[in-house]
């Protein structure tokens, strides 16, 4: 199977080529040019095949270039050896006889970029070698939090690879901070920017663009990669899971197969949702996709309107990981949407880095509005949504999946669709415990993060995960922090010197 660019019909490039080089020349995204379908077979196997084994089974429809064993044997690294707290590896939770949360954060950072980013290293750092490239990839990260640390997690000791994050000194929570700079492992590297995310962001991409510091890196038998969402090698393990929370509804009989399932998913950048979006193309029976934003809700007006616009204030919310103005990876749907006119996303694109905005036609605004609902949630409205959920059932949900909730609970109120739902469930409430706590009406001011986990165990009785309480007597390696023009030195410096710098 050969991947397109949404920019460049006539770029074509093998998945292995796709992976390693992230973004096309001309800036588009790759994607595929067709889709496989799901067969009555492919389900009997996948009904009764364990997580690791759906996941090989599925990127092996995409990834023809891997063999099954080599699939599941990434998929066995990224998945297997109890580095999932959960045996279901994404469990799906029954909270009413409709609606679902299929948790996606029981990986070992807590959050859902877990789910991509234990794999993606595996599969980026085989594609190098496989393309016949000796070269060592060297992963450039600048993280509003929760894609730094699950970067590390997935690339520490990984053969051939080194990672470098950098983080907004006083931009993330103390327990992101924490589990940053406390990461073990060889070939990683962790630093602290005197600024806001966009400085630590404008610093890498800088490095990227930067063509005489590539080739001098190039000389030295290191390639520059970024493990964001534009990445295939991240969006593809993302299908997984809709697949098989679907198959898992079917197997404990709330649903039949061939029934419909609606999907709500917290937005940022549109990659989570976007992966729902191509199980149904390969024939998942999923109805409606519900795209649920916070107080940033530039996606809802998207869908609503037809313009796409992110000339409007940034907002900082309890639910940070969705604080994003340009979601990439809507290009994606877009091109599949128009009918593949690259022409036609390129001009989009462009009058995004122009103006800030775009319109799209009258006919792709149809096609949008009968196949997405968007909605968001103010804060007083996640934080009720938090609170509900706790005194109904006592199941303790996070702030981004809490916005999720009380959108689908708007939808079924405006449209009386009360199908079966799926909600991606994409953090461990522990990791954004302040906000938690004040939602289940905890307002007590505690002295530390360590304490306010126990006061939610307290209350909540859900268990702490180990990884973030052994975060109090780990080693704090990176204790560094660099001018946003220094970044480049530190760069420098790690593949230098590695990170033992301590
Ligand atoms: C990244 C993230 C999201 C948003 O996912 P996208 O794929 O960017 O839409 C939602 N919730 C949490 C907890 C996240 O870390």
């Amino acid at each position: 199977m050969l991947y397109n660019s949404t920019r460049n019909n006539g770029q074509k490039v093998s998945a292995q080529m796709a992976m390693k080089e992230g973004l096309s020349r001309e800036g588009g995204l790759y994607v595929p040019e067709s889709f496989p379908t799901l067969t009555q077979a492919d389900y009997s196997y996948l009904l009764e095949a364990s997580y690791v084994k759906r996941a090989a089974y599925i990127l092996d429809k995409f990834l023809d270039d891997f063999t099954f064993e080599e699939l599941e044997a990434y998929a066995q690294k990224a998945y297997g050896n109890n580095r999932f707290d959960s045996e279901d590896i994404a469990p799906v939770y029954s909270y009413d006889e409709t609606t679902f949360y299929l948790e996606l954060w029981h990986g070992p950072t807590c959050a859902f970029k877990d789910m991509a980013l234990q794999m993606l290293p595996h599969l980026l750092t085989a594609s190098v070698k496989k393309t016949g490239d000796q070269r060592t990839v060297c992963i450039l990260v600048a993280t509003s939090g929760d894609t730094g640390k699950a970067a590390l997690d997935g690339f520490s000791d990984v053969d051939g690879s080194k990672i470098i994050v950098f983080y907004p000194k006083d931009g993330v929570s103390e327990i992101q901070k924490l589990q940053m700079i406390t990461q073990k492992g060889n070939n990683v590297f962790v630093s602290g920017v005197d600024g806001n995310f966009d400085d630590a962001q404008t610093g890498v991409k800088t490095i990227f663009t930067d063509a005489a510091y590539q080739e001098a890196l190039n000389q030295n038998g290191i390639i520059l990669s970024s493990a964001n969402s534009i990445n295939w090698g991240r969006l593809v393990p993302q299908v997984v899971y809709y697949i098989s929370a679907y198959c898992d509804l079917v197997k404990c009989g709330k649903i039949k197969m061939g029934d419909t399932m609606n999907v709500c998913v917290p937005t940022g950048n549109f990659g989570n949702i976007l992966a729902a979006y191509y199980a149904k193309k390969m024939g998942l029976p999923v109805g409606k996709l519900i795209c649920a934003s916070n107080r940033n809700n530039v996606l809802t007006d998207f869908i609503n309107t037809g313009v796409y616009n992110r000339n409007r204030d940034f907002v900082l919310t309890m639910s940070p990981s969705m604080d994003i103005l340009i979601s990439s990876n809507l290009e994606r749907y877009l091109y599949d949407v128009c009918g593949k006119d690259d022409c036609y996303i390129a001009s989009l694109m462009d009058a995004l880095k122009q103006d800030g905005k775009y319109e799209v036609t009258n006919d792709i605004k149809e096609k949008i509005r009968a196949e997405f609902y968007g909605g968001y949630a103010s804060e007083e409205e996640t934080l009720a949504q938090i609170q509900k959920a706790f005194t109904e059932k006592r199941y303790l949900m996070d702030t981004h999946t809490a916005v999720a909730a009380h959108v689908l609970e708007q939808y079924r109120k405006e449209t009386g669709d009360n199908t079966v739902c799926v909600i991606a469930s994409t953090a461990n409430p522990y990791k954004f415990n302040q906000s938690v706590l004040a939602g289940i009406g905890i307002t007590e001011q505690a002295a530390d993060e360590f304490l306010k986990l126990e006061m939610l165990q307290k209350a909540s009785g859900l268990a702490i995960p180990p990884q973030l309480t052994e975060l109090k007597f780990m080693k704090q390696r990176f204790n560094t922090c660099c001018k946003k023009e220094d970044m480049k030195q530190v760069v420098s410096s790690f593949l230098e010197n590695g990170s033992e710098l301590e």
